[in-house]
């Protein structure tokens, strides 16, 4: 599904990304795992289309088609997510307004009619009551005064409304209190499914022990140096990542 080939990334004229390959198939579940300044969220900005990641080199297909060569807003729609580790606050706009236009804008762009107020209010409280979570959270203004497990519930109720093909989530463990960390691995893991595959970038073991990847990778200086099974989580939480570190060097 999605196939990242010799990826090198500069931001800033500096490489950062250095022949970074990876492939994940439909259905499957990556995570990439990493030490602070490896390049991590430098992956998913590009993946995502964010302006000032250069590619200097390497391919990256989703589905067979060419990701790179689409705009933001094409990735979203053809199923791309990305859940960050700072989740945005908007002020003056309603977590619900904000959801029906982004959702438009993707039935945009894939030539599809607009969600109507009705539909989507429908789908709305169905998808909210699925999740548990309180619907008069979703006319509060995104994210603004909301604590830490209800940023996570609102990303969770996001992604469930948008069903993305493919979610990347960005360190969005980072600073989640046990339940929070619930939240987001019940919400992962319920949306598994052949069809979609997802990406789990994480620098601490923990959320593994609730999402439980088919894959780990080690990103160190740019690349994926290290790859195996659940058990690599592990082996990294004991012994740390000096000795990709050193080898990627
Ligand atoms: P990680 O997510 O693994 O911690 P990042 O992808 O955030 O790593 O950063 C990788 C490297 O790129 C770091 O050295 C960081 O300082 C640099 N970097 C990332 N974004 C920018 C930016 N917008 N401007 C300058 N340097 C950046
Ligand atoms: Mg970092
Ligand atoms: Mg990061």
């Amino acid at each position: 599904m999605l196939s990242i080939n010799n990826l090198h990334v500069s931001v800033e004229d500096k490489p950062i990304l250095k022949g970074l390959s990876l492939d994940l198939p439909a259905g499957e579940v990556h995570a990439i795992m990493g030490p602070n300044g490896a390049g991590k969220s430098t992956l998913s900005y590009v993946l995502t289309g964010r302006e000032g990641y250069e590619v200097t080199n390497g391919a990256v297909s989703l589905d067979g088609e060419d990701l790179l060569e689409l705009e933001p807003n094409e990735r979203a729609a053809k199923g791309l997510f990305l859940s960050f580790q700072y989740p945005l606050e908007i002020p003056g706009v309603p977590a619900m307004h904000f959801l029906r236009t982004a959702m438009n804008a993707q039935r945009k762009a894939r030539g599809e009619p607009e969600v109507g107020a009705g539909e989507f209010i429908k789908l709305a409280r169905e998808t909210a009551a699925k999740l548990k979570i309180d619907f008069e959270m979703l006319k509060r203004a995104l994210n603004v005064g909301f604590s830490g497990g209800e940023k996570k519930r609102m990303e969770i109720f996001q992604m469930a409304m948008l069903q993305p093909r493919l979610l990347i989530l960005d360190e969005t463990d980072s600073g989640l209190d046990i339940d929070a960390l619930r939240i987001v691995a019940d919400g992962v893991n319920a949306m598994r499914s052949p069809e979609r595959s997802m990406l789990v970038i994480t620098h601490y073991q923990r959320l593994l022990d609730y999402i439980r990847p088919d894959k780990v990778h080690v990103l160190a200086a740019g690349r994926i140096v290290a790859s195996g099974g659940p058990e690599l989580a592990h082996e990294l939480e004991r012994e740390g990542y000096e000795k990709y570190e050193r080898a990627a060097a």
